[in-house]
Formats: C-alpha cells, sequence, structure tokens
C-alpha cells in the first residue's frame, strides 16, 4: 500500500459524513422531517416500504425550494439556515449542518422534487450514491418538498448487512415518527407502511385535540388511566400526562419527555420520575408518561449533535426535585396509604 497522501473523493467523504447521521431508515426519516418542520410545514406525509430499507417518502406542504438551489441541497456543508459564525448562536432550526441530503444521497438513490409556488409546477434532482453531479429537470409538484430515497445502503454492503428486519426497522421509524407527533401537535401526520395507513393524526392544539392525539399515539388505554398536570415553580413548568400505576408497562415503550420542545433522554429526569414512582410500582414495572418540561433556555444547553437527545441543565438539582415532587404530588391521590405528599 503506498503512503502518499491523497483527498477523499467527494463520494467517500459523503459515504464517511453517512456514517454519523445515517445509521438506518429511521435516521433517514428523522433527517427529512426535521427538514420539513425548519421549512414550515404544516402537513407531513411519509410512506414506507419494507420497513423503509426499499423506499421512504416524505413529502411536505413547506416553503419549498428554489430551482437553482435544489443541486446545492444534496451538496455537503450546504445549507440556507445558517450563513455565518454569529447565527449559529441563536440557531432556531433544527438542522444548520447541511449534511443530511449529501450523506443520504451518498448511500442511496434520492429524488428531490420542490415547488415554491402554487403553480403546480416544480423542479427535480436526482442522485444515485455518485459524485454529486445532479440532473435537473422539470417536474409536477404542489407547493412544497417531496424526497424519495430508495435502496438505502445498496452501494455500502457492509452497512446493509447491519440492518433489521423489516419489522424492527419500521418499529425504529414508528417511535420516530410518534416523539414527533407529541411534540408538534400543530403539524398534521400521515404515515403509511406498505401501501396501509398507520398513523393519520390532524393538527389541533386545543387540549382535547391533544389528547385525541395522545390517545391515538399511546393508545385509548394510556388516555383513560391517564391523570393531566400541569404546575408550575420558580420558573419551571411541567404538563402533560402521566398514567396511574394500574397502566405500569413491562418496557420503557411509552415514555415521552421533553424539554422545551425537543425529545430528550437525560439522567436528572429518569432519576426523578423513577424515584417519585418508587412507591407506586411493582419491581421491574416502567411508567408510562408525556410529559413537558418547559424553563428559561437560558438555563439548559441544548446538545447541538445532529442525532443525540441529550441537554444539560445549568440546575440539576433544581429541575430533579422540581419534577420529583410534581409527579409526587400528581400520584397522591393513588398512592396507598395517607395519600399525603412528603417533602422532596
Ligand atoms: P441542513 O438541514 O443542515 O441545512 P440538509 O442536508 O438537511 O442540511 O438540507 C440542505 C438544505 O436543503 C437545507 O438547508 C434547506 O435549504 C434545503 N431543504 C432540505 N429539505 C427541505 C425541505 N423539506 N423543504 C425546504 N428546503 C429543504
Ligand atoms: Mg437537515
Amino acid at each position: 500500500m503506498n503512503q502518499h497522501i491523497k483527498s477523499l473523493s467527494p463520494r467517500l467523504a459523503n459515504q464517511i459524513a453517512a456514517g454519523e447521521v445515517v445509521e438506518r431508515p429511521a435516521s433517514v426519516i428523522k433527517e427529512l422531517l426535521e427538514n420539513s418542520l425548519d421549512a414550515g410545514a404544516t402537513r407531513l406525509d411519509i410512506d414506507v416500504e419494507k420497513g423503509g430499507i426499499k423506499r421512504i417518502k416524505v413529502r411536505d406542504n413547506g416553503k419549498g425550494i428554489y430551482r437553482e438551489d435544489l443541486p446545492l441541497a444534496l451538496a455537503r456543508h450546504a445549507t440556507s439556515k445558517i450563513y455565518e459564525l454569529d447565527d449559529l448562536e441563536a440557531v432556531g432550526t433544527l438542522g444548520f449542518r447541511g449534511e443530511a441530503l449529501a450523506s443520504i444521497s451518498s448511500v442511496a438513490r434520492l429524488e428531490l422534487t420542490s415547488s415554491r409556488d402554487d403553480s403546480g409546477k416544480g423542479w427535480q434532482v436526482t442522485a444515485e450514491g455518485r459524485d454529486m453531479e445532479a440532473q435537473l429537470q422539470p417536474a409536477a409538484h404542489p407547493r412544497g418538498t417531496s424526497v424519495e430515497v430508495r435502496d438505502l445502503f445498496f452501494n455500502t454492503p457492509a452497512r446493509r448487512k447491519f440492518l433489521r428486519t423489516e419489522k424492527t426497522e419500521f418499529g425504529r421509524i414508528d417511535e420516530t415518527v410518534k416523539r414527533l407527533a407529541l411534540s408538534r401537535f400543530d403539524v398534521a401526520i400521515h404515515l403509511r407502511h406498505n401501501g396501509k395507513g398507520v398513523h393519520n393524526l390532524r393538527a389541533g392544539e386545543a387540549r382535547v385535540e391533544k389528547e385525541r392525539r395522545v390517545a391515538q399515539v399511546c393508545g385509548p388505554a394510556f388516555m383513560e388511566n391517564a391523570l393531566h398536570i400541569d404546575m408550575e415553580r420558580s420558573g419551571l413548568r411541567l404538563w402533560g400526562w402521566v398514567a396511574q400505576p394500574a397502566f405500569s408497562r413491562s418496557q420503557a415503550d411509552l415514555q415521552f419527555f421533553y424539554v422545551n420542545g425537543r425529545a430528550i433522554r437525560d439522567r436528572v429526569v429518569t432519576h426523578a420520575v423513577r424515584q417519585a414512582f418508587a412507591d407506586v410500582l411493582y419491581h421491574g414495572r416502567h411508567p408510562a408518561f408525556v410529559l413537558y418540561l418547559e424553563l428559561d433556555p437560558a438555563s439548559v444547553d441544548v446538545n447541538v449533535h445532529p442525532t443525540k437527545h441529550e441537554v444539560r441543565f445549568r440546575d440539576g438539582r433544581l429541575v430533579h426535585d422540581f419534577l420529583y415532587s410534581a409527579l409526587h404530588r400528581a400520584l397522591a391521590d393513588v398512592r396507598p396509604g395517607d395519600g399525603s405528599d412528603s417533602p422532596a
């Protein structure tokens, strides 16, 4: 093997980057949905075949992409979301690295179609895991954008081998869609798998509309057993739904927690919740909840890694105690014994 230094081809560089962003069909869906939301979409249509391995299609009614920008959308490090370093400080979009579409198109066959207006006419670019000489052609499309991704990892067999069964991969997709659905009640979401409707979620932010969506996502039994909570203290607010202990689960599969609207997994949160439920759940049972914590954005660091869901609280103790006592109080009425709210 010769030891000289050579620049990676754009294709190889993208395929390497794809290893971080595109792990499986669910990560493709997540990136596409985030792009749609960043474009201001209020309706998402997701169509998946064979667990997303064969085909994923996301259509939105967002603001669309200019014809001349279409090839750039597929290029690495090309984004419309930040233009200078200062923008990064106040980034309000879910994406900003300009990596997702480039990565996906380097390991799959990608078709991007978009229109900025109501003429019914738009433009399309396609790329098939080659260097980025995208083909631009006219195509019919309502205002908004569609991205179709076929044959994920067709050119990277080593990655393809890591994909699980169609059922498992679809399960991850469903999880991703549910997590998003519970963070954006204002967006209509439709999910189909192998031609069959899986979710059909209307938009609406009134309490009854939210509860209807929670019931659709978590099952009607969750909602029937749910306690609605809404508590505020020292600038922290916790609201949402917690299932009574009678509706505990054998797996931690109905646990949705959002901090300022972002789905997160966090040790402080997990610990506080587990403690609050400690004396009402049998060993090995898991609570079910859909909870939203709202606090001053300055008191929480949102990790901006593209795929991780981590945060760091400035005052973890305060958050922990607030969560614990809010949940403990919510469960007071169903707790055996005197039902009193002992201090945290
Ligand atoms: P990023 O989201 O980090 O900017 P992406 O590779 O995900 O990078 O997307 C590249 C660019 O393509 C975005 O900055 C945006 O301008 C455009 N784009 C992608 N998807 C959509 C969409 N659904 N609607 C409108 N524009 C989109
Ligand atoms: Mg993006």
